[in-house]
């Protein structure tokens, strides 16, 4: 089964009637195998369903008009398999809302080269009817990637499963809901913004909930539930001695079951995607969340720390994104260096609120006392994080609009154990190296907390920002800081 089975995508092609009945019935018979190719491909982490060929204007825009009705419709790739003259698709493309890729593609994938006659010819023509296709979506000024290669090749299914994840994501954020408890942590900058335009440009809804209300829920949980729930935290997690049953700390995990079955309880109720905390408001609540919002990061909820709204709504974005894939997604703090000549470092964590899903073995289930918050000891889970590749991803609010930054890294893991650190963390390089990749990530104003991905591509995260319309500046192996300053400039204006 596909690992969004609720979504499909729409496969049209776009053809019209010069070429007579029989050209046209052999465009359809055509499509249907490239669609069913797609459907079938490992790469598509959804259906992609056939559409009737359109030949007519009145046709586009009433496909158009039925995507933005289909609310299982997560997107439509578009493909001319002969020329479909532009001027028809104006209407349609005027009015469709939901996001689409461009797959440039033809047929037949090898030249007949001693039978090729015109009727072939024609039939194959995407390599001037997509160019016609692409000019109305320029001259609109649409938002739209390009996949470019036989249907059948392994890069091009890869890419358009990859825009697939981004689209997810973007379906997922239209109308979702996101819980604050308590405000941004008092004088920070960068977890600020603008929630008004934040809806408007992503589709998500962010609101504030008193702490009571959570405490309800929290006081709420059953005796029978919370013995349930530390049962799972004992075959789950290597548990410390002393929150074992019988341990001097248990209660302390009881409270922690507690306060996880309060935060489920609440989001299931209102219908939350995600939620923040702040350790500067947690009136009634005995801990700082810690082990909950890890947990419920694994199981794909939204966090951010210290009111961060926005980081919450990226990582819920991504987490959407890597359903089915491994290697895990967080949310991720750069909190301190290892600045060793020659291969500096960055260790990255946060207080406690580390995604497990990014967890190179099992977790142990620990519990430290917590310098902030003014509350009793949290238990968390400690990890580290394997080594490979994996990406950051911010956005900032720059006051008129939303930058999203999102950098290429290789996790590398510490030098040396960490006896003594009481939380999970992962170990990065960031790409081009240490030093242009940090300068350029504070150059672009990103933040502290980022979406951090082992199992996404950057590109997922820049088709997601073409849905947004956003900036997205990406550093990577390729960046040169002089000119990604001057991306940043030239960006302001363009933006
Ligand atoms: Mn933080």
């Amino acid at each position: 089964m596909k690992p969004m089975p609720t979504l499909e995508l729409w496969f049209v092609t776009g053809s019209q009637h010069l070429y007579g009945p029989v050209a046209l019935k052999k465009v359809a018979e055509h499509s249907k195998v490239v669609a069913a190719a797609l459907d079938a491909s490992g790469h598509l982490p959804m259906r992609v369903v056939f559409k009737p060929v359109v030949t007519r204007p009145d046709e586009v825009t009433a496909v158009c008009r039925a995507a933005n009705n289909a609310p299982h419709c997560a997107g439509l790739i578009m493909w001319m398999h002969t020329f479909s003259p532009a001027k028809m698709w104006i209407a349609g493309l005027k009015t469709l809302q939901r996001p689409w890729i461009h797959l440039h593609t033809q047929f037949g994938r090898d030249l007949p080269w001693a039978t090729i006659d015109m009727d072939f010819m024609n039939l194959n023509q995407s390599a001037h009817g997509d160019r016609e296709f692409g000019f109305i979506g320029s001259r609109m000024r649409l938002n739209r990637p390009v996949a470019v290669g036989h249907w059948s090749d392994d890069a091009v299914q890869a890419r358009l499963g990859v825009w697939a994840r981004a689209a997810a994501a973007w379906h997922d954020a239209q109308g979702a809901r996101i819980a604050r408890f308590g405000d941004n942590m008092r004088e920070v900058a960068v977890t600020e913004g603008d929630k008004v335009e934040a809806q408007k440009t992503f589709g998500y809804a962010v609101n504030g909930f008193g702490v009571g209300d959570l405490v309800a829920h929290v006081r709420a949980a059953s005796e029978a539930a919370v013995n349930r729930l530390c049962a799972e935290y004992d075959a789950t997690y290597t548990v410390v001695k002393a929150m074992r049953k019988g341990g001097p700390k248990r209660f302390s995990l009881r409270d922690a079951a507690r306060i996880e079955l309060g935060i489920r309880s609440f989001l299931k109720t209102g219908g939350f995607k995600g939620f923040t905390t702040t350790f500067e408001d947690l009136h009634g609540l005995l801990q700082l969340p810690g082990l909950a919002a890890q947990r419920l990061m694994a199981d794909g909820y939204g966090f951010g720390a210290e009111g961060d709204w926005k980081t919450c709504a990226l990582l819920r974005a991504m987490k959407v994104m890597d359903r089915g894939l491994a290697g895990g997604t967080s949310f991720m703090e750069d909190y301190t260096y290892d600045l060793v000549a020659g291969s500096p470092k960055v260790l990255g964590a946060h207080m406690l609120e580390i995604c497990p899903s990014i967890a190179a073995e099992t977790p142990g289930l620990e519990v430290h006392p917590l310098g902030i918050g003014g509350r009793a000891d949290p238990p968390r889970l400690v990890f580290d994080v394997a080594q490979g590749p994996a990406i950051n991803a911010t956005v900032v609010d720059l006051g008129n609009r939303f930058r999203m930054v999102v950098n290429e890294l290789d996790v590398v893991g510490p030098s040396a154990p960490l006896p003594k650190l009481p939380v999970a963390r992962a170990v990065w390089v960031p790409r081009p190296d240490f030093t242009v990749g940090t300068a350029a990530w504070i150059q672009a104003g990103g933040a502290h907390h980022s979406g951090f991905s082992r199992s996404l591509t950057a590109q997922s995260l820049e088709d997601f920002a073409g849905m947004a319309g956003i900036e997205c500046l990406l550093i990577d192996a390729h960046t040169r800081l002089r000119d990604f300053q001057n991306e940043i400039r030239w960006n302001d204006t363009a933006y």
